[in-house]
Formats: structure tokens, sequence, C-alpha cells
């Protein structure tokens, strides 16, 4: 277990970190999400002890980060980093993948070995004597994890492990990560601008925003119940209407947002202004006003569509715009485009109300 506790660090007097506070379970994979400039690198940083903080501190299974220099160094022989931009590498894939190993002292044989399991894992079998220089970037991401992975670190970070890459090969070092943490089995804690990236490999996900952790959970409930607006909008809520709880009970209350009533889930009380979150995919269109089960409908006019691969992202204005992802057949199928009258409506279950 790693517990960071009122971290703060800063730079020529500018905050990287404000007061972080984060609990590391042994095993869990942690995605540190949040935009560019948040202050991931520099936590990561920190977690490597390559840097002291200002204040607060991380102890590692109940030990406080070391303060000699040779404590310092033996436990960052527990931890492995595979940086965002990996330094270009000289020689052989052998030698970069055998470094770690080197310099703890093993004996060749087991070098060898260890540096092939590492290249099967990450699909560069028989790569040994390639020159690391003839790399791709997808490449050279993957000789980096086999030559962090190889040291079996107790902790392993990873600092935005795919943020250069294509798509294709993206896709291919999100796998390969997978496999390596399935096959490390250790505490895993990595850096992300991908939400997505974050909920597809990690079992807890914190966003980091201006340097503060501002909400700590598993995916679905940073991603359905965000809460704070900021989070909200790193986390894709592209619907962020503005308004003031009116009533409420059991549970659920009317926000009045302009001329309109929206039903949300919240114990708010009446008068509070809020924000009521909802999620484009949550959003159906239909051209009749049929009665719908959803309370929350609203007539209005499209906008403005944009085609998005497989989906088509529709904005509607009902009084306040909504923007609603459908799928690009039914969207054909409805024929949607600008100008159309159509009803938007979501269910009240698919609103999070978050106070402002
Ligand atoms: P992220 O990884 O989320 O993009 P960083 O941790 O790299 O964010 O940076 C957070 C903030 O700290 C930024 O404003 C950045 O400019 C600043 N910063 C980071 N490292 C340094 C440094 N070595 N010197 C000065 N400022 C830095
Ligand atoms: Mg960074």
């Amino acid at each position: 277990m790693i517990t960071i506790q009122g971290l703060s660090k800063q730079y020529d007097g500018h905050a990287a970190l404000r007061d972080v506070n984060l609990d590391v379970p042994d095993g869990s994979v942690t995605a540190i999400i949040g935009p560019s400039g948040s202050g991931k690198t520099t936590l990561l940083r920190l977690l490597d002890l390559l840097e002291q903080p200002d204040a607060g501190s991380i102890v590692f299974d109940g030990a406080e980060a070391p303060a000699t220099e040779a404590a310092r160094l033996s436990m960052r022989r527990r931890i492995g980093i595979v940086f965002q931009n990996p330094v270009a590498f000289s020689g052989s894939v052998l030698d970069n993948v055998s470094y770690g190993l080197r310099v703890r002292g093993h004996d060749r044989r087991s070098i060898r070995e260890s540096v092939r399991r590492a290249l099967e894992t990450v699909d560069l079998a028989g790569y040994e004597s390639r020159s690391a220089r003839t790399l791709s970037g997808g490449e050279i991401q993957r000789v980096a994890l086999a030559r962090t992975m190889v040291t079996e670190p107790r902790l392993l970070l990873l600092d935005e492990p795919t943020a250069n890459l294509d798509p294709i090969s993206t896709a291919r070092v999100e796998e390969l990560i997978g496999r390596v943490i399935a096959e490390l089995q250790t505490t895993v804690v990595m850096a992300t601008h991908d939400m997505a990236q974050g909920q597809r490999l990690a079992d807890r996900i914190g966003v980091l925003i201006g340097g503060s952790m501002l909400q700590v959970g598993n995916p679905s409930e940073v991603f359905n119940l965000p809460s704070s607006v900021h989070v909200a909008r790193f986390v894709g809520v592209e619907n962020l209407l503005e308004g003031t709880v009116e009533s409420g009970e059991a549970g659920m209350v009317n926000v009045r947002v302009g001329a309109h009533l929206v039903e949300g889930v919240s114990e708010l009380e009446p008068g509070v202004p809020v924000i009521a979150c909802v999620r484009p995919e949550e959003v159906v269109l239909a051209l009749t006003q049929a009665p719908t089960s959803a309370r929350n409908a609203f007539p209005g006019v499209i906008t403005a569509t944009a085609s998005m691969g497989p989906l088509v992202r529709v904005t509607v204005d009902c009084g306040f715009p909504l923007v609603a992802l459908v799928t690009a057949r039914s969207a054909q199928e409805l024929g949607l485009s600008s100008g159309a009258q159509v009803s938007a409506s979501f269910k009240a279950t698919g609103v999070h109300i978050v106070t402002r």
C-alpha cells in the first residue's frame, strides 16, 4: 500500500501539485487522468523518488520515503518507470532491455532468459540483436516496457504510455500493457490524458486537474458520477445544464433550467445552484412527440450534425443547447439534419447533479 498525503510541489512559485491525497492499494492499477499540465508527470516523478515534495509525504508499506541517498536508491530499485518519451536508445535491443538487470548484477544467462521472456510479452520476440535506432515509435515504447518489466518492479509507473502513437499502435500497446500488468501482478500507477484509456486499463481512477486530485473512484463512478463540473467536463459530459433546484422528493429533484424543468437524481435542497450533467449518449431523439416514459422530454430544432464514424453528434436547440450522440444508422432512418423538429429526451436517472 502506498499512501500519499498532503503532497504539494511548486516550480518557480507555481503550484504543480496542491495537497494531493491518494491511497494506492497493492496490486491495483490506478490511472491518473487529467488534461496536459495538470501535474500528472510531477506526481509520477515524486512517486519515483526522483524529486522531493515541498510538503506532504509518500508512505510505502508504512515506511516514509527514505531520507538518505543510499536508502533512496535501494527503494528506487523496486520502482520501474516508463517515461512519456522513452530516451532515444542506442545499441541493441538486448543492451537496452537488459540494462536494469546488468546494474543489479544478474548473470548473463539469466539476463538473456529474462530478456527473451519480456520481449515475447511485448510481441518483439527475436528482436535482441536489432539496433534500437531502427525501431518505430510503437516498438520503442514496447522496448521501454520490456526494459522496465524485466526488473520486476514492486511499483510500475507509466507516463502517458501511448501519447505519441497512432491509433493502431495505441491499441496494440494498450493490449500489451494489459498483458504486462497481468504477468507482473504488481502495483501500477499510470498517467494519461485519455479518459477512455484510463477506463480500459485501470481499476481505479484519480482525476487530477490544476494540480488538485478532484476525485478518486472506480471508472464507472468517475464516469457516471463526477464530483464536480470540472471532472464532468473532463470525462466527456457534454451537456452541463446550469440551473437551480426548484423542488425535490425521494432522492429526485426538479432543476429549473431557464424556462424548463429537468428532473434528476439528487438530495439537494431547493434554492441550491447546480449543474445538471447529461451524457450525450443518454439523449434519445425522436421525430414525433409521442408519449415517452422519460420525464425529461423537450421539443427542439436540430442546429448541427457532425459525423463521428459510427456515431453522429447532433446538437438540438431546446431553449437550451443539448448534444445527443446517436448511431449513424438511426440518424439516417430518422432523417436527422439541421432544421428538423425533434423531441429530445433522457431518463431522470441519467441526470447527475453537481453543485456549482
Ligand atoms: P502533466 O504531466 O499533467 O502534463 P506536469 O506535471 O508535467 O503536467 O506539469 C504540471 C505543471 O508544472 C505545469 O504547469 C508545468 O509547466 C510545471 N512544471 C513541471 N515540471 C517543471 C519543471 N521541471 N520546471 C518548471 N515547471 C515545471
Ligand atoms: Mg506529463
